[in-house]
């Protein structure tokens, strides 16, 4: 079936079908977001163009709906099967003629969609691109009516980018095999070197870029320090996401593990995930994760790629990433739904020395290092900010923000106070100098507030000058003062000596008194709570999506219970059925006609045709 049997009314005064009563009834949204209607527009208009916008920024909808509104199929080349599935399942319940075409169908399976793309019965069909560079597709393709192509995650052309994959340079071939039909390259990647490689091997030079910002401002950035991460971890769920979906990354499958099992046993759905599992168990994981409502997955970095489920609510992070951009994009798949969405991470001293002597143990060479060191110092840099996060990363990224406050991130919401330094500094620094340059954080803190230990005792220690100078800070704040000097370089650990702290360069001028110290103090404990309260007692789009009140919760329930039971009658993901903004627009319009409930925004045609009347009878009982 054509779309336009589905949407009869498709047509404007000049006799084309036009975008917007598109976007209104096969994806039931109301306006486009950002540049939107833009690439919409120069994408049906037959013209090439490259699109960069954050995750979430809402880049599906600039080539599904040129796609419906140009004559003939579009080709959409992904590389993440996972994704292609789920895509093509939220297509296929709005209406759209869309399917696959990768190497979990069948042949007989294959054949059918083949049939389908040359009988015209096709809007959208996503290849897996080494798919699409067989002999046999590229010959099927000449056949067909292609309206478009859209290459998806087009950074992965780009050897220099984080996620090169071979078989993507091979689509420089369809500039020159389909010199006529538009092409539009989509990313979340956004710098220089990868655009430019992007538009050489895809063949849009010439062609408008379509830049959007990448703020991503329903999410929530905070940074706290490291005590003890697992009962920080529970508390921020338990006080803050209960019952919301999350992820949360670990670098180590022991940890992975072992976080998994602390937080289901504290009675949240959490589920491991890491490649030491057996594939069965990996995506069995995965799939709950995806359809069930409300489950946290606990994951190494290998976890992430290729999930579009728009309703994570958090991503926490007990160590600590290896730069910006991987922080960047990992916090990232909180939140693409654009409901407000924390990025939550623990990080202490230890996370620094674990970094820095993987990097020193690392096999890459010098400049490998020395470019790794940076991106690590950049990451440290955005932990130890006084200033705002948002206005840190976004800096990072090349781009500069409106108003030097977002007001969502902790240290707008809640303002961390500094506090000079520089005796605590000298001190701590005497200390490691004093004892040697041998010793790890433990000890030196020890000497420092005098503790009587054995390995004090040992190597004499407290019978230097600097043995108990430092009671006036405890345990916590000395770990506080010691990451904070490495942090800005006048530490450093060194890992061809377990860790021991050393002085550089720069510690002499603190001995001196000449370098100035301001270190950030934050108030232990209470911030999580500031945080909180503000995020109560501030407007309603900033409360955590879990948390309605009374009477709604219960009609929220009832239509969070029966979205879960169609999804597993209909073998797909929960959010396909219907988006959590669209169940809080049903739990707080309560619409009580057919024409009310169309006009909440992700219902359109096909989703009132099927759910309309089972919507309605569940608001009436909730009523
Ligand atoms: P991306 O591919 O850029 O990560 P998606 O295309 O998956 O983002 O869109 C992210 C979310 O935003 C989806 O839930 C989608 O339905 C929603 N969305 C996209 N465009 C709009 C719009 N114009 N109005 C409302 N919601 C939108
Ligand atoms: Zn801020």
């Amino acid at each position: 079936m054509p779309v336009s049997a589905i949407a009869p009314t498709l047509v404007d005064g000049t006799g084309e079908r036009d975008a917007l009563s598109v976007l209104n009834s096969v994806f039931g949204l109301s306006a486009f977001r950002g540049a939107q209607q833009q690439i919409v527009e120069h994408v049906t208009g037959g013209g090439n163009c490259l699109v960069l916008m954050p995750t979430g920024g809402g880049k599906s909808l600039c080539y599904q709906l040129p796609a419906l509104l140009r004559a003939g199929c579009g080709i959409v080349v992904s590389p993440l099967i996972a994704l292609m599935r789920d895509q093509v399942a939220g297509l296929v319940e709005a209406g759209v003629n869309a399917a696959v075409l990768n190497s979990t169908l069948s042949f007989d399976e294959a054949s059918e969609v083949e049939r389908r793309l040359l009988a015209s019965d096709l809007d959208l069909l996503y290849v897996a691109p080494e798919r699409l560079l067989t002999p046999r597709c590229l010959a099927l393709l000449d056949q067909a009516s292609i309206s478009l192509f859209a290459i998806d995650e087009a950074h992965c052309v780009s050897q220099w980018g984080h996620d090169f994959r071979p078989e993507y340079i091979g689509l420089s071939l369809i500039a020159e095999r389909f010199p006529d039909v538009p092409r539009i390259a989509l990313t979340a990647t956004a710098d220089e070197a990868t655009r430019k490689e992007i538009v050489d091997r895809l063949g849009l030079a010439g062609a408008p870029s379509f830049v959007a910002s990448f703020d991503r401002p329903n999410i929530r950035y905070e940074i706290v320090d490291k005590q003890n991460a697992q009962t920080q971890l529970k508390a921020f769920i338990a006080e803050r996401h209960r019952g919301d979906a999350g992820i949360v990354y670990c670098l180590s499958r022991a940890k992975v593990e072992d976080t998994a099992a602390a937080l289901a046993k504290a009675g949240v759905e959490a589920l491991p995930y890491h490649a030491g599992l057996d594939a069965a168990t990996r995506a069995k994981h995965q799939d709950r994760f995806l359809n069930e409502d409300g489950v946290v997955i606990v994951a190494t970095i290998a976890f992430g790629m290729g999930i579009d489920k728009p309703d994570v609510r958090f991503v926490a992070h007990l160590d600590l990433p290896k730069s910006i951009e991987a922080y960047y994009q990992e916090t990232g798949r909180a939140g693409r739904d654009s409901k407000p969405s924390t990025a939550w991470m623990a990080y202490g001293l230890s996370d620094i020395v674990q970094q820095r002597r993987m990097i020193d143990e690392s096999a890459g060479s010098e400049t490998f290092k020395r470019v790794s060191i940076d991106k690590l110092d950049a990451l440290v840099g955005l932990a130890e900010t006084v200033s705002c996060r948002r206005s840190r990363l976004l800096g990072y990224f090349g781009e500069t923000v409106a108003g030097a406050s977002c007001g969502n991130c902790d240290n707008c919401l809640s303002p961390p106070s500094l506090r000079d330094g520089k005796v605590a500094a000298q001190k701590l620094l005497s200390c490691a100098y004093r004892t040697g340059q041998r010793f790890g954080a433990m000890h030196l803190i020890d000497v420092l507030v005098g503790r009587m230990t054995e390995r004090v005792g040992q190597f004499g220690h407290d019978k230097l000058s600097v043995f108990g100078i430092g009671r006036e800070l405890n345990e916590k704040q000395w770990r506080a003062v010691m990451r904070q000097l490495v942090a800005m370089g006048h530490l450093r650990s060194d890992s061809d000596a377990f860790g021991a702290l050393k002085l550089t360069e720069s510690a002499r001028g603190v001995l001196k008194g000449e370098t100035e110290v301001w270190l950030r103090e934050s108030a232990p404990g209470s911030r999580n709570r500031a945080i909180r309260t503000k995020s109560r007692r501030g407007d309603l789009a900033s409360q955590p999506a879990s948390q309605g009140g009374g009477a709604d919760s219960a009609l929220h329930a009832a239509l969070r219970g029966w979205r879960s039971a169609i999804a597993r009658q209909r073998g797909v993901p929960a959010y396909v059925v219907l988006h959590d903004s669209t169940i809080d627009g049903i739990a707080s319009v309560r619409p009580t006609t057919l024409s009310q409930l169309r006009n909440i925004s992700g219902i359109g045609d096909k989703k009132l045709e099927h759910y309309g009347a089972e919507l309605l009878a569940l608001v009436k009982a909730g009523a």
